[in-house]
């Protein structure tokens, strides 16, 4: 267990690996959540809540990971600060928030002091 779920009342966050598009990667979510589907196009949960962060939600940021430690500051302080390379490789920092539909969301407009 890393955390308590942010949106629910009593849920907890644990880490499960999965192989998504035929690439294993960690997704981080909520015991209360019970998914049928995990293609990561289709995401279904039936249970009471369906919160989860794909490990791999950064990528795309140039952050191949998400570690146990960064989620585990999330969830106790509601954020934490990346490192991420934009596409020519520079280094930036920006704080990351929970988002129920998304798992994390990057606040890009927020500038955090190195
Ligand atoms: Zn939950």
């Amino acid at each position: 267990m890393l955390g308590s779920c942010p949106y629910c009342n009593d849920g907890s966050i644990t880490a499960a690996k999965k192989t998504v598009l035929g690439k294993q990667t960690k997704v981080y979510s909520c015991s209360n959540a019970h998914f049928h589907t995990e293609d990561g196009e289709c995401f279904e949960s039936v249970g009471s809540c369906a919160y989860r962060i794909w490990g791999n939600s950064l990528a795309k940021y140039g952050k191949r990971a998400i570690g146990e430690q960064e989620i585990k500051k999330l969830l106790r302080y509601g954020s934490f600060i990346a490192v991420l390379h934009s596409r020519n490789g520079v280094e930036y920092r920006k704080k990351i928030v929970t988002h129920y539909e998304y798992g994390i969301s990057v606040l890009f407009n927020e500038e955090i002091a190195s």
